[in-house]
Formats: structure tokens, C-alpha cells, sequence
């Protein structure tokens, strides 16, 4: 058996063999077809129990409503070697295969109660980690990775802007070259998930305006850089428990050696981040869509009215059979650009389809589980409520819906319109 990396409590990460570099075209599809078809999969199976297990938490209801990130449950993360799901063993990650991370992501999904939890960690391995190991130098990456994925540090991904949102190659964040290679700098980002609690930022900032998008640079800054300043932890509807902030530059110093890729490369950085973001980020959420399928069936098992459960009826058992289409589609839909990906085929509307029918499906299925519960749905101390809450960013970060229709619409040939 290799070892993989310093994961010891899931034992199907243990058993992953050979690491990711060393798997060929067609071991890689195996995997892929095997997440595909096998919904009861090893590596999902250990994850669900694991974090059953170790991250059931009965002060969730409160910090759903104190919006309290847990600390201690990313750290039994990281000490299980869950943080480093992607990154190659050198580093201190699992480096495991694109398919094998996210059936691992999808089962934490399934088995942690705190989508919040689950939702920080994706966005972690999947955005953050993910970019800095594909764009970063071997000193960048040396330097951060295993501190993130130990626990050590947080990372967080800083695009939006107040003004550019959808749009957001209109950033007005800039990098202004001030000699020696260093470079100061100054804007504002929003919506920044991590943010309260991040040592380390990606940051896209213009360093030629009149280039538009091909003026973008990807910088790494340091929490602690003079000028870097992070607001409040902003409450939000959803995912409470994952902190999220505005943070504003202000003549932010930085040397060359913190850009991340060539300059100019933003835009392209960006380009495949989001491609990432879209498709995956999205593998927790089909988890925790097959949780609220697993409650409402326990729940139309055991509710009677008119004198028999409430399953038995015709209606709540085909409101339960369209959360099951909806769970099996996204999956299905998921891995399928996971396997396009993973293999090196082009995966852009894959991924577009994925991000919109996972988000759109979840959303849609969290409405029908409120209806099958009744009040107990719309009321928080029975976690139905939250978990409706919970789906609806979905269907606006990695890109809103209305942007993964533009994307699919223009891959089909359409005509691109104004935007
Ligand atoms: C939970 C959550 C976490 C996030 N985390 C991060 C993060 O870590 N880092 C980060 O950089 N950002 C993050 N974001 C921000 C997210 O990426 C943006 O919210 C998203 O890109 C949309 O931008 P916006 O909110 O400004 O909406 P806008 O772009 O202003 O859109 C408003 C409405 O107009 C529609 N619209 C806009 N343009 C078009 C168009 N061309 N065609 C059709 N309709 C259009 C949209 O679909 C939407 O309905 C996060 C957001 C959320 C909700």
C-alpha cells in the first residue's frame, strides 16, 4: 500500500493507490465511471461516517445563528488530512485524483450537518488551494500548501468587487509597479468567503487598466501586509457558519515573487479557477442534498395523519421521488465534468451544466423537503429550514444561473449578444 500523504482516519484514502501523477488515461476514466455509477462509493461511504462521527455538533442551531465558524471541526480536518485532498504528498496533501476528492467532499457533504463546514472546506481544496498548486511557483507553493492544508493557515479567493460582480473582469483593484519589481495595492473586494478568518489572500488586481482583461495579475498577500484591512464577519442568509467579508487594500506592498503566474495572466488564472469553482465546488452541496433526501424519508416513514404515515400518500411519495431525480441528475451531472476534466477533454459546458443543475436541483428539493415536513420544515429547531437557506447561494457564487445559461447559449452557437 503507498501512503497518501498523512490521511489516516478515512481508510479508503488509505488504500487510493497509486498517487494521482501516476494514474494513466485509462485508470482515470475507471475512476470517474465508478463515481458515476456507484452512489454507495468507498471513498463517499468513509467520508459520511467519518464525519458523522466526528463533526456532529448539537450547538449548530446557535452558531447557524451566532454565524460562528467551527474552529475545532477544521482542525479534526486537517488532522485527518482532509485539507489536502488535491495536493501531492510532498506537500503534505492526499494527492489524490479529481473523482476521489470530490466523492470524498460529497460524502463530508452527507455526513456533516454544518453545510457551512463543508461549503469552507470546498472552497478551500477547490478554489484557493487549487489555483495557488496549478499557478504557483515551487516557493509559493512551499510556502503556503502545507500550511493550509495542516491547519496552520486559511486561504481566501478575492475577485468580486462592490461593482464588479457578474462582471467581473471590470475590477477596478489595481497593482501599481512602483520600481525593484514591487508593487502596491489598493481596492476593494467583496463577498469574501474566509475572509474573517484568512491569513492568506488571492487577489486579481488591474496593472494596466486600458489592457481591460488582459491586464489582470494574481497576487498572493499575506493577512498581516500593512494596509490589508478585513470588515466584519457579514451575516448572510445561508451557509452562516462559513465566515464572509469584505476586505479593502490600501497601498498594500508586495514583491514580485508574490504575483502568481506571469503579469497579465489574471484573466486566464481566473478563467480556470472558475472553471474549477463551477463544476466542483458544488460536490459538497450534492451531499448535503442526499442528507435532507435521507430526513425527509425518515420523516414520511414516521408522520401520520388520516390514519397512515404520510408517505403513503401519493403526493409526498412523488415530491420524494423528484428529490431523488434531482440528486441522481446532479451527481450524475457533477462527475461527468469531473471525468472530462480529470481525462484532459474540454469540460466548459460540462461544467456549466453541472453548476446550474446541482445548484438550481438542490435549491428546488430543499423547497419540497420544508413542504413534506410542514411547520416542523419552517421552523429552525427541527434543521430543515437551514438547510433551504443553505442552497440558495449556490445558485449565485462560481457565477449566478443566469450567467451559466449565457455560458451554455454561447457554447451552443447562439449569438453573444451585448454581454
Ligand atoms: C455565498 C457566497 C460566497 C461568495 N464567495 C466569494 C469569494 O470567496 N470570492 C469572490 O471573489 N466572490 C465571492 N462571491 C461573490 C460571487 O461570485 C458574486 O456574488 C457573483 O459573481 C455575482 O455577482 P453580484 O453578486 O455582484 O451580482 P450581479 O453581477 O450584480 O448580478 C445581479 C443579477 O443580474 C444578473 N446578471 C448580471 N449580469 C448578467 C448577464 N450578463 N446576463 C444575464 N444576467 C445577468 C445576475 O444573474 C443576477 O441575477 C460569493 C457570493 C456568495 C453568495
Amino acid at each position: 500500500m503507498v501512503p497518501v500523504g498523512k490521511v489516516k482516519i478515512i481508510p479508503h484514502l488509505e488504500e487510493c493507490t497509486p498517487p494521482r501523477g501516476e494514474l494513466d488515461a485509462d485508470s482515470l476514466s475507471q475512476i470517474a465511471l465508478a463515481a458515476i455509477l456507484e452512489n454507495d462509493h468507498p471513498l463517499k461511504v468513509d467520508a459520511f461516517r467519518w464525519a458523522a462521527h466526528n463533526l456532529a455538533d448539537d450547538t449548530l442551531i446557535q452558531r447557524d445563528l451566532d454565524c460562528t465558524f467551527d474552529e475545532p471541526g477544521w482542525q479534526k480536518m486537517a488532522a485527518s488530512g482532509l485539507l489536502g485532498l488535491l495536493v501531492e504528498p510532498e506537500l503534505g496533501g492526499a494527492g489524490l485524483d479529481l473523482c476521489s476528492a470530490l466523492l470524498t467532499i460529497e460524502g463530508l457533504g452527507h455526513g456533516c450537518r454544518d453545510d457551512g463546514l463543508t461549503f469552507a472546506l470546498s472552497s478551500q481544496v477547490l478554489t484557493m488551494q487549487l489555483t495557488l498548486d496549478r499557478f504557483g511557483s515551487t516557493e509559493q507553493r512551499r510556502e503556503w500548501l502545507p500550511k493550509l492544508i495542516a491547519g496552520e493557515a486559511k486561504g481566501a479567493f478575492c475577485m468580486t468587487e462592490p461593482e464588479a460582480g457578474s462582471d467581473s473582469y471590470s475590477l477596478t483593484t489595481t497593482a501599481t509597479p512602483v520600481g525593484d519589481g514591487t508593487y502596491t495595492i489598493t481596492g476593494e473586494k467583496a463577498w469574501v468567503t474566509m475572509g474573517p478568518v484568512a491569513d492568506l489572500f488571492i487577489v486579481f488586481a488591474t496593472v494596466n487598466p486600458d489592457l481591460g482583461r488582459w491586464g489582470i495579475s494574481t497576487f498572493l498577500v499575506p493577512a498581516s501586509t500593512p494596509g490589508l484591512t478585513v470588515g466584519p464577519n457579514r451575516p448572510k442568509m445561508g451557509m452562516r457558519t462559513t465566515p464572509f467579508a469584505n476586505v479593502t487594500f490600501e497601498n498594500c506592498l508586495v514583491p514580485e515573487s508574490a504575483r502568481l503566474g506571469n503579469e497579465g495572466a489574471g484573466a486566464s488564472i481566473f478563467s480556470a479557477a472558475m472553471e474549477a469553482e463551477r463544476a466542483f465546488l458544488l460536490a459538497g452541496a450534492v451531499g448535503n442534498l442526499e442528507r435532507t433526501i435521507d430526513d425527509t424519508i425518515s420523516y414520511a416513514r414516521e408522520r401520520e395523519q388520516f390514519g397512515q404515515p404520510i408517505g403513503a400518500f401519493q403526493a409526498v411519495a412523488h415530491a420524494i421521488a423528484d428529490m431523488k431525480v434531482a440528486h441522481e441528475t446532479a451527481r450524475t451531472l457533477l462527475y461527468k465534468a469531473a471525468a472530462l476534466q480529470q481525462t484532459g477533454s474540454p469540460s466548459m459546458m460540462a461544467a456549466a451544466v453541472a453548476k446550474l443543475a446541482v445548484s438550481e436541483n438542490a435549491l428546488d428539493a430543499a423547497r419540497s423537503a420544508i413542504e413534506v415536513h410542514g411547520a416542523r420544515g419552517y421552523v429552525s429547531e427541527f434543521e430543515i429550514e437551514r438547510d433551504l437557506r443553505n442552497t440558495v447561494g449556490g445558485v449565485i457564487y462560481g457565477g449566478t444561473s443566469a450567467i451559466q445559461r449565457n455560458i451554455i447559449g454561447r457554447l451552443l452557437g447562439l449569438p453573444a449578444g451585448e454581454r
